[in-house]
């Protein structure tokens, strides 16, 4: 029987989210023609749905937009496609996320010094297609620790570490580690985004604290899948569900080992209606008993371990 729910401390949509619906609301309201999404402005299942209800287009290729205003998500692309959409005479409206900017920033600098790059990232993700395509031929994106045996040493090469910002923190530490030993020369250039940084560090510290955790985000979110797979991996209980309808009832029940404390959080890309809407289906299951509270702050912060 659940008696408790603890709200993570961080949790839900960023600055960079926020910013991109916004970019896109005001766009679809004071435009005339029509606007089309490129890929989803933002990976939340209901967020697509809302701006497709509002009529806005969405589309996955430059190709397949004939006219009207074009819409970079916050996940930005390659120049490339910005050049393509401007040639074709659509208008186009960038939501890139400023901290996804920052990457391109940092590679631009990197590579006009001569650094050659390892872009440690989700290769099928839009935010490492984009960031690939800002300097195709000075990047090398490598997805985990174990693909670095296949490269070489490279010590002919100044290299420099970027990493995507939706990335696990102890994945990445883990990756850094193993690359400086591949190679010591590397520089390492720390790009995870600080939403990021403070919603696994959440997730982290509530994890002993609770029977089991729900995280409220699209399969489509890497930062929400993610998150559920910390959780799954501290709490060893943990759902990744897009909204309270997913919550089954019986996850709760058991023989001397039912959940009594229920931890929820959510990814950068849930917006917050989800997360009510998932408090309000576990009160109703414990019978409109459970108490519901905040995570509490803790004193020392986790993420001094990636400083170092
Ligand atoms: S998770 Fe970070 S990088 Fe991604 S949109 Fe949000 S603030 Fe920007």
């Amino acid at each position: 029987m659940i008696k408790k729910a603890i709200i993570a401390r961080h949790y839900g949509f960023c600055m960079g989210v926020k910013r991109a619906i916004n970019i896109a609301e005001e766009t679809a309201r004071d435009s005339d023609e029509q606007v089309t999404i490129l890929n989803e402005i933002v990976h939340n299942d209901a967020v697509v749905k809302d701006f497709r209800e509002k009529g806005v287009g969405q589309k996955f290729a430059v190709d397949d937009v004939e006219t009207g205003t074009l819409i970079i998500s916050a996940h930005g692309v390659s120049p490339d496609v910005i050049e393509r959409a401007t040639n074709k005479g659509l208008k186009v409206v960038d939501a890139t996320c400023p901290l996804v900017t920052r990457i391109y920033d940092i590679i631009a600098k990197a590579v006009g010094q001569d650094y050659y790059i390892i872009h440690l990232g989700d290769r099928n993700h839009d935010e490492t297609t984009g960031v690939h395509g800002h300097a195709p031929d000075r990047i090398t994106v490598i997805s985990n620790k174990e693909e670095l045996d296949q490269y070489p040493d490279w010590t002919d090469r100044k290299l420099g570490l970027t990493v995507q910002t939706t990335m696990g923190l102890e994945d990445f530490v883990e990756f850094q580690e193993a690359a400086q030993k591949k190679w010591p020369h590397i520089e390492v250039f720390e790009t995870i985004c600080n939403a990021t940084n403070k919603r696994q560090t959440s997730i982290m510290d509530l994890a002993p604290e609770v029977d089991m955790i729900l995280v409220v985000g699209s399969t489509t979110s890497a930062n929400s899948g993610r998150l559920a797979n910390i959780a799954r991996l501290l709490c060893g209980r943990a759902e990744l569900i897009n909204s309270a309808f997913d919550i089954k009832a019986e996850w709760f029940e058991g023989d001397g080992d039912a959940v009594e404390t229920v931890g929820v959080s959510a990814g950068a890309s849930t917006p917050d209606f989800l997360v009510q809407d998932v408090i309000r289906r576990l009160v109703k299951i414990s019978g409109g008993t459970a108490e519901v509270v905040r995570q509490e702050k803790k004193k020392k912060a986790r993420t001094a371990k990636i400083a170092g």
